[in-house]
């Protein structure tokens, strides 16, 4: 089922996420979230930007998003997409500055720094606790994904200029 996504300025964006148990409904949920992603052409969806509470993101970064080889290698051995139940970023080290968007601003960007590899620990769809090492974009997907659950969104990160100017070209799209 396609969700409706909430868009920039929605309350539900800002409210911290709850940690959950992993019960059919919420695997409905994730399987439900992962759709609309797609349908959307996104790379990651927190539960927040679906109007929900629960500590909850899917993430499918295609290897071609990467930059460089080494991080295609890295990060080929991690299967996609990422379901993540509460998920937590337990390390992360580097640094990299690129483009983001989201799908609750969409057709906007800005740049954002983030950690270049983080690690990030879980329960998969099965409930099964994972833990997983990203680079790259995918490092950025996670920071981005687990921001949404703490009710973080990525121009949060940016300075004041920056984001004015994502906001402003945000709001004329839409009234376009
Ligand atoms: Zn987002």
């Amino acid at each position: 089922m396609i969700l409706k996504i909430e868009k920039y300025g929605s309350e539900k964006l800002r409210v911290p996420a709850q940690k959950v148990a992993v019960t059919p409904e919420l695997v409905v949920l994730a399987e439900d979230m992962l759709e609309t992603m797609y349908k959307a052409k996104g790379v990651g969806l927190a539960a927040e930007q679906v109007g929900r509470t629960e500590a909850l993101c899917v993430i499918d970064v295609p290897l071609s998003c990467e930059d460089d080889e080494e991080t295609k290698v890295f990060n080929s051995g991690i299967v996609q997409p990422l379901v993540m139940f509460n998920p937590e970023i337990v390390s992360f080290s580097g640094e990299q500055t690129g483009r983001e968007g989201c799908l609750s601003l969409p057709n906007v960007g800005g740049d954002v720094t983030r950690p270049f590899e983080v690690t990030v620990q879980f329960l998969d769809i099965k409930g099964v606790p994972q833990i997983v090492t990203a680079r790259g974009f995918l490092a950025r997907a996670v920071c981005h994904e687990t921001d949404h659950l703490k009710g973080i969104i990525y121009v949060d990160h940016m300075d004041e200029k920056s984001r004015d100017k994502v906001i402003k070209k945000l709001l004329k799209k839409k009234s376009k």
